[in-house]
């Protein structure tokens, strides 16, 4: 059996998390007999390594010189600080290396200083290198306590295009690559510690993942090698019914399917790297989110067909900060093309839409964008329909003040009837601005004013609570 497993920033995060994180590496290879091990970048709240690389080359292409000699000095003194507390025989060795990245780290900042211009490939070299630094740490702690481990750069395993800092696995090349490189590793017994994050294109070049990428990192390798299961290791219990921040008695949940995993990302709940689980789906492989800090906690299993208790509603999420965008007018009605008309323009001004409504009256559309986006929205579609305005089809294109969207999410609401009443009650003194629900009948989302959102949160969590 083979268990790919991928241990988080905070995992990695201080001497004693990743001592933990050796001690659960050693007990789940006695039940898999093959683990491979993925890891981010140390992150312990509030200094994440991977910030400090990007903020340190940013700053730089501003021409401030200050930030990334102070980051670097910051860096090497967390990690020989760490590399002491943790290492003996390999301390000297790893050090160095550790140095020697901080060193490339510091010369490209400079460069980019010089230039006063950050290409995505530089700065995919600047971001990988907190990969690049925590991995080898990890292997040779394992050698210290008797294993043979060994740190491999994911640019040996997984092949991209070369969309740098957002780049796209090409699976078939990807497989090649890692079966070649870790099967042998694993036929001797070893354990394979993988950067996370990063990968290499075609040509060899340093590319990553997109930002938290290193979960994706572990459900491309528990694909290519046809792994049994794939584990994230993060500092919670698992996908949660909601915020335990807004609402305290939130409980982590114990299955879900992809679909109500994808729709709770998607809804703002910051589960997973979006892409995690494509490579899962396909290779119909089960997703455990486990705790580092509470191991014993079985987390949440995300797998194709999980447990869909009938019309239970699993979790409630919420986006906040957003802004309804109406357009309305009386002569809209039986005029073709408005609402092709109205998303064609939004999306070519490349705003995101995140949520759509339409009365059939066809007097208004409505949609939801994030904040940022508003004055953009607006002016593309008062150019889109500059006619339509003079001629009064169309009497005004507005904005709505902060709004949120609250979704409750749960793939046992199919075909149930009553979800939407309960929901409705709940919310009676909630003042609801508009509803949408997709057709999967996997979630319902209700948009509320911005300071409703976590009155509404509580009270539909209630529902889940006592359901
Ligand atoms: N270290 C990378 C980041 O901070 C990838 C990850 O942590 O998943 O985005
Ligand atoms: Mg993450």
């Amino acid at each position: 059996m083979t268990l790919v497993m991928k241990f988080g920033g905070t995992s990695v995060g201080s001497a004693s998390a990743m001592r933990s994180t050796a001690e659960l590496i050693l007990t789940y290879r006695e039940q898999f007999g093959n683990v491979v091990v993925i890891a981010s970048g140390m992150g312990t709240k509030p200094i994440k390594v991977t910030d400090l690389l990007l903020g340190g080359a940013n700053a730089a292409a501003d021409g401030d010189t200050d930030t990334y000699r102070q980051n670097g000095a910051l860096l090497r003194d967390i990690n020989a600080a760490t590399i002491r507390e943790l290492l003996t025989t390999e301390q000297k060795a790893i050090i160095a290396e550790n140095d020697a990245m901080i060193g490339r780290f510091e010369n490209i900042c400079q460069a980019v200083s010089y230039l006063g211009e950050l290409s995505p490939r530089a700065l995919d070299a600047v971001g990988g290198l907190g990969e690049q630094m925590s991995v080898p740490i990890v292997a040779a702690l394992l050698r210290e306590m008797g294993h043979d481990a060994e740190a491999i750069d994911a640019t040996e395993l997984i092949v991209t295009d070369s969309h740098h800092t957002n780049a796209a696995p090409d699976f078939a090349a990807t497989q090649t690559k890692a079966a070649a490189r870790l099967r042998p590793i694993l036929d001797r017994g070893g354990i394979p510690i993988v950067t996370g994050f990063i990968a290499a294109d075609a040509d060899g070049v340093t590319t990553t993942l997109g930002r938290g990428g290193s979960d994706y990192s572990a459900s491309i390798i528990g694909q290519v090698l046809g792994a049994d299961e794939v584990w994230i290791w993060t500092d919670v219990d698992g996908v949660m019914t909601t915020d335990p921040r807004i609402v305290d008695n939130a409980q982590s949940i114990p299955t879900l399917t992809f679909r109500e995993v994808s729709e709770l990302a998607y809804y703002g709940a910051k589960v997973l790297h979006p892409k995690t689980m494509r490579p899962c789906v396909e290779g119909n492989i089960p997703l455990r989110i486990k705790n580092t800090f509470n191991p014993d906690h079985p987390g949440t299993v995300i797998m194709e067909h999980a447990a869909a208790s009938h019309g239970a509603i699993k979790a409630v999420t919420a986006i906040r900060d957003l802004r309804l965008i109406t357009v309305e007018g009386k002569g809209m009605m039986g005029v073709p093309g408005v609402a092709a008309r109205t998303f064609s323009a939004v999306a070519d001004a490349d705003i995101n839409v995140l949520l759509i409504t339409q009365a059939s009256s066809e007097q208004s559309i409505c949609f939801a964008t994030s904040a940022g986006t508003t004055e953009s929205t607006l002016n593309a579609l008062e150019t889109e329909f500059v006619d339509e305005l003079k001629n009064r089809d169309i009497d005004r294109i507005w904005a709505m003040n902060p709004v949120s969207i609250v979704t409750i999410v749960g793939a046992g609401m199919r075909g149930t009837a009553g979800i939407s009443g309960r929901v409705f009650t709940a919310l009676h003194s909630i003042n609801i601005i508009a509803i949408a629900q997709g057709s999967s009948e996997c979630s319902i989302s209700i948009v509320v004013d911005d300071h409703d959102a976590s009155p509404a949160i509580k009270l539909l969590h209630d529902l889940i609570v006592t359901q």
